[in-house]
């Protein structure tokens, strides 16, 4: 097995106002997998529901032998990540069905695993508004769309980003793993090239920074991934740390 070059970093921290860090992350450099979910739903429910999602992830990678399928070809990392958020789903679903206190638990997650063979690029899935960007010769792009309200509403031209960003209901999903039987992740698949950096997080940092500060931010600490995650986190805390936040980095190590 050749050595993956892309590597990520991540980092999660509880804010300044909430009392427990409902969000999870996963950094899985062997087999190029990355994840973030942020949690919801009363007391416990929320760090349960990201948890058990991630948890469902690391059991079918460790079930399957990772120098095969799923992971190996490219064309099978989408149902891949279709097929284990479906599990994950039914999984909290299940949990929340039989422990009242976790009823109506549920988790956002963006998945994203890269391939690094001839047609190299990054596969990503979501559910909710945690999200993927790609930044690119000092362009940040968005690789997923927020299943939110709001983000309905700015689609529909009956908001601007900026009125969304403020709106009362700018935290309403309208699709979550583990509340619904049915569920529908979106996926795309993104080419990566030399020199790229893929940015995941949840909503506790795009709500504290938005996307022209966040490009600020990359062009300061592009080359430092760990150091890029620090700054970033402790922006978010700086302009108040309203929910909790994490942040994973991924970048395209030295060829060796
Ligand atoms: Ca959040």
């Amino acid at each position: 097995m050749t050595t993956r070059r892309w590597k990520g970093y991540g980092l999660t921290d509880v804010g300044r106002v909430r009392r427990s860090n409902q969000d999870a992350f996963l950094v899985a450099n062997d087999l190029g997998l990355f994840i973030v979910a942020d949690g919801m739903g009363g007391h416990a429910g929320g760090d349960v529901a990201s948890r058990l999602a991630i948890e469902t992830f690391q059991q079918v990678l460790a079930s399957t032998d990772t120098a095969a399928p799923p992971l190996a070809p490219a064309d099978r990392a989408e149902s891949f990540l279709r097929s284990t958020i479906t599990m994950a789903n039914a999984r909290i679903l299940d949990e929340g069905q039989r422990t009242p206190e976790l009823r109506n638990m549920g988790t956002t997650l963006v998945a994203v695993r890269i391939d690094e063979s001839d047609a190299a690029g990054a596969h990503v899935a979501h559910v909710g508004d945690s999200r993927a960007y790609l930044y690119r010769e000092r362009t940040l792009r968005q690789l997923t769309q927020d299943h939110s309200v709001v983000e309905d509403f700015v689609r529909q031209g009956l908001l601007t980003r900026e009125e969304a960003a403020i709106h009362p209901r700018r935290n309403a999903l309208t699709r979550a793993v583990g509340i619904d039987p049915a569920i529908e992740p979106d996926y795309t698949f993104a080419p990566l090239q030399p020199g790229d950096l893929l940015l995941l997080c949840t909503d506790g940092l795009t709500k504290m920074i938005d996307d022209q500060d966040l490009v600020r931010f990359l062009e300061q600490s592009f080359q430092s991934p760990d150091a890029l995650c620090r700054l970033l986190v402790d922006e978010c805390n700086r302009r108040g740390g309203a929910d909790n936040i994490t942040v994973v980095v991924c970048t395209q190590g030295p060829q060796s």
